[in-house]
């Protein structure tokens, strides 16, 4: 099964994405992970990626589609791949679809997480994440047990330079411009399926898996 989640920064798609990948073990595809591992890793992507990132601003087409078409050709997405933060612009989501069709494959459901602006600066603002294994936590919400370390493997947790108010509504803007109308984009091609995450992660999940499973055995023939 190939999924999208949809939704602006902070509205829980990288909690929502390891629940899925874990419940039907496809491969958890996130860009946003893919820049900051090139970042790290000092590569000239990472560096050409990093001014754009910082500023909240989106890194340019030419450069996230190249770098999605490599990950789509691995191994570990051969059994189905679930995007995170991809595509962010109506570019993006064209050349998936032509990329898709030239290798025989296509998109399943658009699964698109939605929280007010005011819940999203909230969350990010107080959202610390761990450099080494991914784990989030939210200062508020979701406190480390022991204050700035991750529960999972002792690391120390970061503040992300672009969880900062300043950046954030930047990023928000970046997203109520040019990612939303992927909204109608999918919902006219018949693959939107709305959460709204208000309730919380937990309850969102379900909801998800349980419209996924449904969505499963209608596919089978
Ligand atoms: P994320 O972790 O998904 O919030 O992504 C962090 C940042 O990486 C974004 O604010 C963008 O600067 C960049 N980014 C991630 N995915 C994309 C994408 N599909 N298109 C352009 N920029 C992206």
């Amino acid at each position: 099964m190939n999924l999208i989640l949809l939704g602006a920064p902070g509205t829980g798609k990288g909690t929502l994405a390891a629940g899925i990948r874990n419940a039907i073990g496809i491969a958890h595809v996130s860009t946003g992970d893919m820049f900051r591992h090139n970042i790290k890793d000092g590569t000239p992507l990472g560096k050409e990626a990093s001014g754009y990132i910082a500023h909240g601003e989106l890194v340019p087409d030419s450069l996230t589609i190249r770098m999605l078409e490599e990950r789509l050709q691995r191994d570990d997405c051969r059994k189905g791949f679930l995007l995170d933060g991809y595509p962010r612009t109506i570019a993006q989501a064209d050349a998936l679809a032509a990329f898709l069709t030239g290798v025989g494959q296509k998109i399943d459901a658009v699964l698109d997480i939605r929280l007010a602006d005011a819940t999203i600066q909230e969350r990010l603002s107080g959202r610390r994440v761990c450099p080494s294994c991914g784990s989030s936590y939210n200062l508020a919400a979701r406190p480390p047990k022991k204050p700035g370390i991750c529960d999972t493997c002792g690391t120390a947790l970061e503040h992300r330079e672009d969880d900062r108010p300043e950046t954030i509504a930047v990023r928000l803007m970046a997203y109520h411009e040019k990612t939303r109308p992927l909204e109608d984009y999918y919902a006219a091609r018949g693959l939107l399926h709305a959460y709204d995450n208000e309730v919380g992660s937990e309850i969102t999940l379900q909801s998800i898996l349980k419209a996924l499973g449904t969505l499963g055995a209608a596919s089978r023939p």
